[in-house]
C-alpha cells in the first residue's frame, strides 16, 4: 500500500535545508505538499505583502515541479478533508512559534489530527535557551552568549527526490495577487542568491554600512527569512568570526531573541512587556496619525522612510527606529497603531520582531532603551544620511535642495520647498512633553 504523507508549508517555503521535509519524504512513498492561505490574509496584507507571498508560493510550486496544492479556509477542514481524500498517514511541520501560528496549530490537534514537528524557522527554537535557573532571558547580551554557547546543527541538503502527487485544478488556488511587483524577488532561489551576493560584495563592510539607509549596506534577507526561503541556519553555517560576521550573527540572533521573548510573553505581541507604560497618557491617533502614515509629517528623514514602507513594502531599520520613536514620543501615540501599519504593508513583517522592535524603541519592551533617549528626527537624518540621497530618493519634492538645505526645509523660502509640508510638532517642545508623562507614571512599581 502506498503510504502517504501530507507536508504543510507554513513560514518555511523551501526545499533545502527543511529537516520537516526530510521527515516526511522518510516516512512515506508520496507527499501532498501543501498550503493554506488564511481567509483574512487579504484584509490584513497590503499589496506588497500579498504580492510577495504570491510570487513565493509561485516559485516553491516551480521546484515541485507543479504539484503544490493551495487552498484558502480554515485549516482544520482543509486538512481534514485532504488526509481523508489521500489517506494520508501522517502530517509533517515545522514548528510555528508565533501566537497566531500556536493558537491555529492547536485547533488543528483539538481536532484529531496530529502533527508531526521538526524543526523551526530559527537556529535554536525559542524556549530551548534558558539561564541557570530554567527561567528565560529577558535582556539580550546574556541570551546571545547562551545562545552561541548552545549552537545549533549543520544545514541539512535539499532531498534528493521528492514524490509528490499530482494536483488537480481544483487543489490549485493560487491567490490572484500580482497587482503589483514585488520590488524584491522572492523564492529560495533569489534568497540563496541574494545571500551569496551580500557574502561576495556587503558583509565585508556590514559594520559601517548597514547603519545609513541610502547605501546597499544590509542584507535585505528579512522577507526570505519571514517566509522561510532561507533558514538562519543556512546563514550562520557561512559566518566567520571577523568583525562585521560578527555583527550580522548578532543581528541574525535578535531576531531569535525576540522569538524567544515573545514565545514566553505571547501577550507582548499586542500588550506592554513592561505593564506601567500602560498607564502613561496617549494620544488618540488622529490627525497627526494619518500625517505618520502618510509620509507628511514635515520631517524629511521620518518622511522618507514611511514613503519607503509604502513604496516597497520594506524599511531600513536605522528609519525603522527613528520613525517609530516619533510616533511614540513626538506624537505620543501608542506603539501599537505604529505596529499595526507596519504589519500590513511590510513584506517582512514578523510579529515578534516587529512588536518587540516597537516595544524597544518606544522604550517599554525588553533590554529597552531608556524612554528619556528620545531620537531627534532632524539629527538622525543629518547623521544617518549626510548627503540627502535618502530622503532625495523617496521626496521628489526636495530632490533639488543641497544636502545642508534638505533636512531643515522649513527654514527656507517656501518658493523653495514647494508644496511639502511644514512640520507637524515641534520636536523639543514634545520632547519635554514625552518627558512629562514619564515621569507621571514613574511612581508606579515596574512589573505593576
Ligand atoms: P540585516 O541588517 O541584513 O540583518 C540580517 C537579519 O538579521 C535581518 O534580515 C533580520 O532577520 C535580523 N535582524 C536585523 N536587525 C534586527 C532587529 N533589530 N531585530 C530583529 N531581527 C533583526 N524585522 C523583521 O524581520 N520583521 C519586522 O516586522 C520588523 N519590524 C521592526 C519594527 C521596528 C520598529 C524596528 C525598530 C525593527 C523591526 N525589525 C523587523 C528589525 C529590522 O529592522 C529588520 O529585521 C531589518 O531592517 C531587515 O533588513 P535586513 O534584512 O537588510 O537586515
Amino acid at each position: 500500500m502506498t503510504r502517504r504523507s501530507i507536508f504543510w508549508f507554513r513560514r518555511d517555503l523551501r526545499l533545502a535545508d527543511n529537516p520537516a521535509l526530510l521527515a516526511a519524504i522518510a516516512e512515506s512513498d508520496e507527499i501532498i505538499p501543501v498550503f493554506i492561505l488564511d481567509d483574512g490574509i487579504a484584509e490584513r496584507a497590503g499589496e506588497f505583502r500579498r504580492a510577495y507571498l504570491a510570487s513565493s508560493l509561485r516559485e516553491l510550486d516551480a521546484s515541485l515541479d507543479q504539484r503544490l496544492h493551495v487552498y484558502s479556509g480554515d485549516a482544520v477542514s482543509v486538512l481534514k478533508s485532504l488526509m481523508k481524500r489521500y489517506g494520508a498517514t501522517s502530517l509533517h511541520v515545522a514548528a510555528d512559534f508565533a501566537p497566531y501560528g500556536v493558537a491555529r496549530d492547536r485547533r488543528v490537534e483539538e481536532s484529531g489530527i496530529e502533527l508531526t514537528r521538526t524543526g523551526s524557522n530559527y537556529a535554536v527554537s525559542p524556549g530551548r535557551v534558558r539561564k541557570s535557573d530554567d527561567s528565560p532571558y529577558r535582556v539580550f547580551t546574556p541570551f546571545f552568549r547562551a545562545w552561541v554557547n548552545h549552537s545549533w546543527r549543520a544545514p541539512v541538503l535539499a532531498p534528493a527526490q521528492i514524490h509528490t502527487v499530482t494536483a488537480q485544478k481544483s487543489d490549485r488556488n493560487f491567490p490572484k495577487w500580482e497587482s503589483v511587483r514585488p520590488l524584491q524577488s522572492a523564492g529560495e532561489a533569489a534568497a540563496l542568491s541574494r545571500w551569496g551576493t551580500f557574502q561576495e560584495s556587503g558583509l565585508e563592510s556590514y559594520d559601517q554600512g548597514r547603519n545609513y539607509p541610502a547605501r546597499q549596506g544590509t542584507s535585505r534577507l528579512s522577507p526570505h527569512l519571514r517566509w522561510g526561503e532561507i533558514h538562519p541556519r543556512t546563514l550562520l553555517a557561512n559566518l566567520g568570526n571577523s568583525e562585521a560576521e560578527q555583527t550580522f550573527r548578532k543581528e541574525i540572533a535578535w531576531r531569535e531573541f525576540y522569538a524567544d521573548v515573545l514565545h514566553h510573553n505571547p501577550h507582548t505581541s499586542r500588550d506592554y512587556y513592561t505593564p506601567r507604560f500602560a498607564t502613561m497618557a496617549y494620544d488618540p491617533p488622529g490627525e497627526n496619525f494619518a500625517a505618520w502614515c502618510e509620509g507628511r509629517t514635515g520631517f524629511p528623514f521620518v518622511d522618507a522612510a514611511m514613503r519607503q514602507l509604502l513604496r516597497e513594502g520594506w524599511m531600513h531599520n536605522r528609519a525603522r527606529m527613528v520613525v517609530a520613536s516619533f510616533l511614540v514620543k513626538d506624537l505620543h501615540i501608542e506603539w501599537q497603531h505604529g505596529a499595526n501599519f507596519f504589519m500590513k504593508y511590510l513584506i517582512d513583517n514578523d510579529v515578534a520582531s516587529n512588536s518587540h522592535g516597537w516595544q524597544w524603541t518606544a522604550g517599554c519592551g525588553t533590554d529597552a532603551s531608556p524612554y528619556f533617549r528620545i531620537f531627534n528626527p532632524i539629527e538622525q537624518g543629518k547623521r544617518f544620511d549626510p548627503q540627502g540621497d535618502y530622503i532625495r530618493d523617496y521626496i521628489p519634492e526636495l530632490s533639488h535642495l543641497s544636502s545642508v538645505q534638505i533636512h531643515e526645509p522649513w527654514l527656507l523660502d517656501e518658493a523653495l520647498v514647494g508644496k511639502y509640508p511644514r512640520p507637524i510638532i515641534n520636536h523639543a517642545t514634545e520632547r519635554v512633553e514625552a518627558l512629562a508623562r514619564l515621569a507621571a507614571i514613574k511612581e508606579v512599581r515596574p512589573g505593576s
